[in-house]
């Protein structure tokens, strides 16, 4: 069988959040960039959908924010969370200093669509969607390019630098044999949808009792409800049945007691599988993994998407004018980790003490009572502004340094 071969500058594996990005940038700028995908189209529903005030802000240092939000989507700028009862205020967007003060809730295949459809404009970006990465091809110790199959058979691409946004199962982290260091994660997320009325909230809830998490996205229409169980827990979850399963609902959400019906199959939950890892080395010559393919991230915080954008960023901040200029060495790809490392560490760490926090809740049977810590905390002036930089921006913001090519 012939296999074909194609040469480019930089190839890209996964068009997740991380690898369009830094597709669209790099392309932006007139490097030649592959993006591989491996799915037919974007659509997938266990993506998170939060679009954060930091990739507002870059959309609009880009000059595409107003046509993004015509895309149909909803704005919160609070969070809240319902803990045994009562309403306490998580955190308060309206302060920050971005133009936009909100999180977007769109579906992610639509953000990813727009970036694709943008970036398709720039003569050097390809897309080959149906294109699933296998294997790395390496010389002499050194990544130069990827193979991959598609539809028409297996392909080879070479390439100066081949980048893995290949997500928490990446080929490119596992073929490099890049060392992985696992937190371990005491918990799983239950994915399903139900209708959404109108007269119901519209900023993000999280509601806590009796030993239940449930967390609701308003998608206008309907909310993608996010149940968290402990971890391995849903085999429990479905012996109990279905009934049970819908009373949770009724009993920590009511207001969702007059549609909990509409979870009449176990199809219609998903079981998504928590995970927080990260390399301790990010590249290897001629390979740099960024995004979960470096660090998984937990749902926790809704900033996993927000990270893998501000490493694509970053990487095509760095990374650009070696690549332009065809003088990239190892060195400049340890940079990237070298600059990134800690805010993502940093932002790690707390979403494991996060997870300790909800898996005693989980282990509560309850009835819950506001923890004093909490109450003390949310009552200090500012605490809701620091927890909204927190997730509206990241540890560490990114901007565009990079030019259009025509500039
Ligand atoms: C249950 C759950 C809910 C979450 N909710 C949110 C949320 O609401 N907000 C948020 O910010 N974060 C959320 N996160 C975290 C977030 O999903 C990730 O941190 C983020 O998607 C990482 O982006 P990425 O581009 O690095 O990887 P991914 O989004 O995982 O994208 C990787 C891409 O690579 C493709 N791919 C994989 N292997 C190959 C291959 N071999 N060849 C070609 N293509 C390949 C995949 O199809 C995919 O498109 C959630 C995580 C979980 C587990």
């Amino acid at each position: 069988m012939t296999i074909r071969q194609i040469n480019t500058t930089c190839c890209i594996i996964g068009g997740g959040p991380a690898g369009m990005m830094l597709g669209f940038l790099l392309a932006r700028s007139g490097v030649e960039v592959i993006v591989l995908e491996k799915h037919k189209d974007f659509f997938r529903d266990f993506r998170g959908d939060t679009i954060h005030p930091s990739t507002l802000q870059l959309m609009h240092e880009l000059g595409l924010l107003e046509k993004l939000l015509t895309i149909p989507h909803s704005e919160i700028n609070r969070a809240s969370a319902v803990v045994g009862g009562e309403t306490v205020a998580i955190a308060d967007l309206s302060h920050l200093p971005t133009v936009a003060k909100f999180i977007a809730l769109m579906p992610q295949w639509d953000f990813l669509n727009f970036l694709a459809s943008e970036a398709a404009s720039f003569p050097s970006f390809h897309l080959m969607m149906e294109c699933e990465a296998t294997g790395l091809i390496e010389h002499n110790g050194i990544t130069t390019g990827v193979t991959a199959n598609t539809a028409e058979g297996p392909i080879e691409i070479t390439a100066t630098l081949t980048v893995g946004c290949d997500g928490r199962r990446a080929v490119s982290r596992s073929a490099a044999h890049l060392p992985l260091v696992d937190h371990g994660v005491p918990i799983d997320v239950l994915w399903l949808r139900l209708p959404r009325h109108a007269s119901d909230p519209e900023n993000g809830l999280g509601y806590a009792n009796y030993g239940r998490l449930i967390v609701l996205i308003n998608r206008i229409e309907y909310f993608q409800v996010a149940f968290l169980i402990a971890k391995d827990g849903f085999d429990q979850i479905q012996r109990d049945g279905l009934p049970a399963f819908q009373q949770n609902f009724t009993r920590i959400v009511p207001f969702l007691s007059d549609r909990v019906g509409e979870i009449d199959s176990w199809d219609k939950v998903k079981l998504l599988t928590v995970q927080v890892n990260r390399l301790t080395q990010w590249s290897s010559p001629g390979l740099l993994c960024i995004g979960d393919a470096a660090h998984a991230m937990s749902p926790v915080g809704g900033i996993g998407i927000n990270i893998a954008l501000q490493d694509a960023v970053a990487t095509a901040n760095m990374l650009t004018e070696a690549l332009l200029s065809n003088s990239l060495t190892p060195h400049h790809l340890q940079q990237v980790q070298h600059y990134r490392e800690s805010a993502v560490r940093n932002t790690q760490r707390v979403q494991v003490f996060a997870h300790k926090i909800l898996n005693r809740v989980l282990h509560d049977p309850g009835p819950l009572k506001l923890p004093m810590t909490l109450r003390i905390l949310t009552s200090i002036p500012g605490f809701k502004h620091l927890t909204a930089r927190f997730i509206g921006m990241g540890l560490q913001p990114q901007h565009i340094r990079t030019r259009p090519k025509s500039l």
